[in-house]
This record gives C-alpha cells, structure tokens and sequence, in this order.
C-alpha cells in the first residue's frame, strides 16, 4: 500500500467509521463527509494537476474506492458520483466550462452529480435530445440521479435522434426555464441502503439545453462499449463491501468459539485470491471480458457472502437498526446492482444457481 493510501486510510478509520451508521441515515452528514473529502484533497482524485487534482493512476484510484466502502458504503457511492463528474468534464474539450468549474470541483466547493445510466436501457430512449440551432431539446426521464442538496449540477446523458449520446450539464434543482423547459425532481426515494445519499427520479419537459452547456457527444453504444471495458470498475466497491463485512467477523471472534475464527481465516484467505486476481485482471489489457465478468461477479457474491457473516456471527444484534452488520448486508444489495448489465445479472446469478 503506498503512503499515500496508507495515510487515506488513517484518515477513513479515525474520521468515517467511527460515524459510518449516521452517514448512511443522515444526508447532512454524509454531505458533510463529502465536502471534508475536499479538504483532504481527495476529490478530484483523476484529475489532472494543473487543476488541482491528483492525477492519480487508474490502479491508484480504484485502490481508493475499495478503501472508503470499506468504511462507508454510503460515502463510497456519493463521492464516486462526484468523481466521476469530474473525470468526465475533464476529458471534456468544452475549454470554457473546464475553467468555470474544474478547480471548485476538485476542491469541493461545488460538488457535481450525474444521471446517465438510462443511456443502459434497451428500447425507445427514456431521454431523448434533438438538436435546436444554438443547442438541444430534451424530453423524458432520468430515473437515477444521487446526491440532491449535496450537489449543485449535475451531468445528464440523453440519446440523440442518430442514436449517439449527447452529454451536458443541467441544474441539481427543480426549475422552469424563460423559453418554458421544465426540469422536475421527484422527492428523494425511499430506500432499503444508502437513503442518505437522497437519490432522486427527474421529468424533463423540453428543456432548453444551449451549446455552452454541452461536454460532449459520444458514438451510439458508448456506454455499453464503456461497461464492457470496465465490466471491473464496480468490483472494488464490493471488495470494500466484503472486506467490512470481515472486519465485523474479526471484532466479534474473540468471544465465540474457535470455528468462527477459522472461518474468518479461511474467507480472508479466498477474499485476497479474489482481490489479486481483480487486481491483476486491471493491470493485464489482455484479460477477455469474460474473464473480467467473472471476477465482477466474484466479487458481488463474496461482499454478500462475507456480509451474511457478520450477520450470523452478530446474531440477533444484527437485526437493530444501527447495527454495521446490517448496514453492510443492506450495502452488499446496493453493490450488486450499481451498474448492472444483462452481462453482468447474468453472471452474477449463474454464481448462484
Ligand atoms: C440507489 C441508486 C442510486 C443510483 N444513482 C445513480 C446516479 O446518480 N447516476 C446514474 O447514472 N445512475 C445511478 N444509478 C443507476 C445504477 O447504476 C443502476 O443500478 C444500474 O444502471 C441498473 O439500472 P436499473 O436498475 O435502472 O436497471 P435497468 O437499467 O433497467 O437494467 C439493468 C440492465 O439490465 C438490462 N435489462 C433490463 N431489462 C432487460 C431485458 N428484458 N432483457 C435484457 N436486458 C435487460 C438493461 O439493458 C441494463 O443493461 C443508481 C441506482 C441506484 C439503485
């Protein structure tokens, strides 16, 4: 592990876990968490130097996401919106919107969502943008947006009439525009993990996106090419998932019998196998995607199998409200479907059946 992570870590043991069951409940808080992330310099993580950012390697990044589920599910997935915003405005050639926003974000004075996920979906488009001639029209739904009253904007991703993806940026708030385009947030959903991170649905009614506002526009298939290349990305949320799933096993050993102990030995022993050979998939760019997909559902079936541990071992217990065995169970769910495929529901239940 490098300094740098190793000092990452010092900051997420001492400063997130001892909260980690209020970030999971209270919006404030986990904003708050975010915003601290900021201070430490740890938003902004890919993004180049002469922004601010870190500039961190892809390894090095990924390496991070899995230490903070570690600590807080909740956390992990709101700073990640962020993140990955970022990113994308960095690999943006959009010049002027770089300069407006790059360095605030990286530091986390304004933090940025996105809602792109129904470019997934098969069938008639749920977000549809036609072309106007000083930008675009859009019309539809975002079904998955996270972080309101925590960010500001956030990146919307709509399907264009010749089937590419137009990528621009949009107010995190309900709004009616002058030319009449109408932006609306449903209330935050009710969730079974991570309601904390005030997950929102939005409406868009003709909504009036100008050319100024555009990232870029990306070939028909982007996102499925794109989850296909990082068919692992998700996997290290759940490595993180399983890992805490563990540290409770390891807290509660020391007052139960011997087979509990041996167990926990055993699974931390086939959970590293998992990790390296994730890892190793990563760094190795001539992995098949199957191989990839495999090790992805390896690492969803070990978070909720290394989380029903520290179900069993916390018994009855785990069933109150602020019990981490429980929040983390409930985490083990959540990281099972971000970013699901048909590759990957695929995979992950042919692991099971
Ligand atoms: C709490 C929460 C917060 C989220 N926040 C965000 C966010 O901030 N931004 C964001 O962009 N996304 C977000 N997501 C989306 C997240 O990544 C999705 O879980 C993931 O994309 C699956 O989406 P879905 O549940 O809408 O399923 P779908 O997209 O409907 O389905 C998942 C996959 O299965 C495929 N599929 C569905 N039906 C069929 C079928 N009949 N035959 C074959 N294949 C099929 C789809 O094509 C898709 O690839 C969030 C999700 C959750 C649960």
């Amino acid at each position: 592990m490098s300094e740098r992570l190793k000092q990452t870590q010092a900051y997420l043991q001492a400063k997130i876990a001892p909260q980690a069951a209020e970030l999971d409940r209270d919006p404030q808080r986990l904003a708050q968490a975010v915003k601290d992330l900021g201070n430490e310099h740890l938003l902004g993580l890919r993004v180049d130097p002469k922004w601010g950012g870190q500039g961190l390697n892809s390894l090095a990044f990924l390496q991070f996401q899995e230490l903070v589920s570690r600590y807080s599910g909740a956390l992990a997935f709101l700073q990640t919106q962020h993140q990955s915003a970022a990113s994308m405005l960095a690999a943006s050639q959009n010049e002027a919107l770089k300069q407006q926003y790059l360095s605030e974000m990286v530091s986390g004075k304004l933090l940025m969502g996105v809602g792109f996920s129904q470019l997934r979906r098969q069938g008639v488009p749920v977000l549809k943008a036609v072309p106007s001639e000083t930008g675009y029209q859009l019309y539809g739904e975002v079904p998955w947006i996270t972080g309101f009253g925590c960010f500001q904007q956030f990146i919307v991703g709509a399907t264009l009439p010749n089937g590419e993806s137009l990528f621009g940026l949009m107010p995190f708030e309900a709004q009616t525009q002058v030319q009449g385009g109408r932006l609306c947030l449903s209330e935050p959903l009710q969730l079974a993990v991570m309601e904390s991170t005030q997950t929102v649905e939005a409406t868009v009614r003709d909504w009036y996106l100008p050319q100024t506002h555009v990232l870029s526009i990306q070939p028909a298939r982007w996102i499925h090419e794109k989850d296909r290349r990082n068919v692992l990305q998700h996997s290290f949320f759940a490595l993180g998932c399983a890992q805490a799933g563990l540290d409770i096993v390891a807290a509660a050993q020391a007052n139960l019998p011997d087979f509990v102990e041996r167990g926990l030995r055993s699974q931390l022993h086939t959970l590293d196998i998992c990790r390296q050979a994730i890892y190793q998939a990563h760094l190795e760019p001539e992995s098949s995607f199957e191989h990839r997909l495999a090790l992805r559902a390896e690492a969803i079936d070990m978070a909720v199998r290394c989380a029903h541990m520290a179900v069993i071992v916390s018994r009855g217990a785990a069933n109150y409200r602020d019990h981490p065995a429980q929040r983390v169970y409930r985490e083990a769910l959540a990281f099972t479907v971000f970013g699901q495929t048909t590759a990957v529901m695929e995979a992950t239940l042919q692991k099971i059946v």
